[in-house]
């Protein structure tokens, strides 16, 4: 017999190098700042159950493509998909992926889309915060007015797209939000543990492989 699962271990397993302090990424800075912190002082291997949850959302994002550029919907052009963002700020770097850029031919409006996979999509009645400060960075640096974030439940391909305008405001919140993180690595002090202060962040506790490091830094009764 063969070990399947094991098999898709082994060919997800891949060497992950270490993150530089000075290069920083939009899809991670609406998360805890903590989290983030210490995911470049103390990096760990990513789980193979992660990997996996990670290489679907990647297949989620070709079949998303291949919808966008698919003669069967003219009305929308696939202008880009997966192209490099990098800009300069102070002294570092911001760098990412922009999933896609399309044309909707009725109206002539060009739409960066942000695609994010789910569990679930019936619970999406909102956009998350995190996704939309990351959109919002994309459309800043971009000069675009418009964007969608597109949620697609993993399970069965249902899907909710919200419509995101550009807001200078949040877009300038979360160029302040890499300014944050910079300083406190530079001078390697330790942020606020964001996720266990604000009560819309308390769900990325859950997931953090750094609870205990937190806790112990920051005791519960010492809370800011
Ligand atoms: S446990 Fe919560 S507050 Fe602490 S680093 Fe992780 S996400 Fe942030």
């Amino acid at each position: 017999m063969i070990n399947f699962n094991q098999m898709i271990d082994n060919f997800l397993k891949r060497e992950r190098k270490p993150k530089g302090i000075g290069k920083y990424y939009p899809s991670e800075i609406g998360m805890c700042l903590r989290k983030i912190w210490y995911s470049y002082k103390f990096p760990q291997e990513v789980e193979p159950t992660m990997l996996k949850i990670f290489e679907m959302g990647n297949m989620i994002h070709d079949f998303v493509v291949e919808v966008l550029k698919s003669e069967k919907n003219p009305h929308v052009e696939l202008l880009k998909s997966e192209f490099p963002f990098k800009v300069k700020v102070d002294d570092f770097v911001i760098s990412g992926r922009i999933d896609d850029l399309i044309l909707l031919k009725t109206n002539g409006t060009k739409l960066l889309v942000e695609v994010k996979s789910t569990g679930d999509v019936g619970y999406i009645n909102e956009p998350s915060p995190h996704n939309v400060a990351q959109l919002q960075l994309y459309l800043h640096f971009l000069k675009i007015e418009n964007g969608i974030l597109l949620y697609v439940d993993k399970r069965n391909l249902q899907s909710r797209v919200f419509n995101i305008k550009y807001d200078e405001k949040i877009a300038n919140k979360t160029i302040d939000r890499f300014k944050k993180l910079h300083k406190h690595l530079v001078s390697n002090t330790l942020p606020d543990p964001e996720g266990r202060i604000f009560p819309e962040m308390n769900w990325m506790c859950r997931f953090c492989e750094y609870r205990d490091k937190c806790y112990k830094a920051t005791p519960a009764n010492v809370l800011p």
